[in-house]
């Protein structure tokens, strides 16, 4: 028995190469396994039917593949479909597809649980277990893909990291699975249909513009008002708005993309002409377009939704700036799929 056991998936093509030359075996069989990997999403290796039964047994010796396997499936009756996976440590995360005309979108998880203990935020509540793999972030693409093609005949168009965790405290793990969902060694996914969020870690958004990434950033501002953001946002705290929007300027700076920003409304307290103004104001740094988000229920949170009417005041206040407003309202309400509503109730279990 090897005790000596790798994750087959952080080698790259070079590395299975030289493995199998030390194996004596040839050289083309790396390749193969390595498209099994990352173009057909093989989650095992008895998946691999055109490779021999003995190399099969060779890679198993050798390797494991920490696929992510599907724990539970829900759907909404909106079409929308919530799934919880577990992860080979026996940890459990959630993903969503989101069904919307001719979009299809996977919002996937980047952590498992969260730190940031945002107070509208039900995954806020759940302690903090540990960064995802990139792998693992990969994996929940290729199996909501795979859900989306069962279940609707269509393939995925978009990928939001908008599900669980910030995306930007697992930096690398991150960037590491765009990479290979927009590689074409991988799902070959276009980068400009991958939107990353964050809270606003305003060192790691200057990060994101030297390395001059490709794919939409998304920035959870849900305030424009230093205070009333430091009450909602507890990381608000460690960069202000005015380090985020020095850090933004330089992120437009190297890619030249407009970032969106969300809003998510809550009744009397973010919502006010007041507040429309301060947001207006906080625009005019760089080029943005402000997605207002209803805001959905959480246990014993005090917040509620702005509901329609002010929500399209505050819209309207904003659209006569010549400001991008879209209003983004809640899927999946019904099943806990919605924004800032997934917190799986396994993980509360075991507090
Ligand atoms: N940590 C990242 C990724 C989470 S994205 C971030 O903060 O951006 C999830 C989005 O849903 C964020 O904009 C988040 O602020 C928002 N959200 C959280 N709780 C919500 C709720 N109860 N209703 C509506 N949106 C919520």
């Amino acid at each position: 028995m090897n005790t000596n056991i790798q994750n087959i998936r952080n080698l790259s093509l070079d590395d299975l190469e030289k493995f199998f030359a030390d194996q004596g075996a040839e050289r083309f069989r790396a390749r193969q396994v390595y498209d099994w990997i990352w173009k057909k999403t093989a989650r095992s290796f008895d998946q691999m039917t055109n490779i021999s039964l003995k190399t099969r047994d060779l890679l198993k010796q050798h390797f494991t593949i920490n696929a992510v396997e599907i724990n539970t499936t829900q759907k909404s009756e909106d079409g929308t479909i919530k799934m919880s996976f577990r992860l080979f440590d026996g940890h459990i995360i959630e993903g969503v597809l989101i069904p919307s005309g001719n979009r299809m979108t996977a919002c996937i998880s980047s952590q498992v649980g969260c730190n940031l203990a945002c107070k509208f935020c039900a995954t806020g509540m759940i302690r903090y277990i540990r960064n995802l793999y990139f792998d693992e972030i990969f994996d929940q693409v290729a199996i909501i893909a795979e859900t989306a093609r069962n279940a609707y005949g269509s393939p995925l168009t978009h990928i939001v990291y908008m599900g669980m965790g910030e995306p930007m405290l697992n930096y690398h793990n991150v960037l590491k699975s765009v990479e290979k969902i927009s590689s074409d060694d991988g799902l070959g996914m276009s980068p400009q249909r991958i939107t990353v969020s964050t809270v606003g870690i305003a060192s790691m958004i200057r990060q994101l513009g030297k390395d001059k990434v490709r794919f939409n950033l998304a920035l959870s501002l849900h305030s424009a008002v230093n205070e009333k953001r430091n009450q909602i946002i507890p990381y608000n705290l460690r960069n202000t708005l005015e380090d985020l929007t020095e850090a933004v300027k330089e992120f437009h700076q190297q890619t030249k993309t407009r970032i969106t920003l969300e809003y998510v409304m809550l009744k009397g307290f973010n919502d006010t002409t007041s507040d429309a103004r301060a947001l207006a104001e906080f625009c005019k740094n760089f080029p943005v377009k402000i997605n207002l988000i209803q805001y959905n229920p959480v246990e014993n949170v005090p917040y509620e939704d702005s509901g329609e009417e002010r929500t399209e005041a505050f819209k309207e206040f904003l659209e006569k700036k010549n400001l991008v407003v879209n209003i983004r309202r809640s899927r999946g309400k019904d099943i806990d799929a919605a924004c800032g509503q997934l917190a799986n109730k396994i993980i509360n279990k075991n507090l």
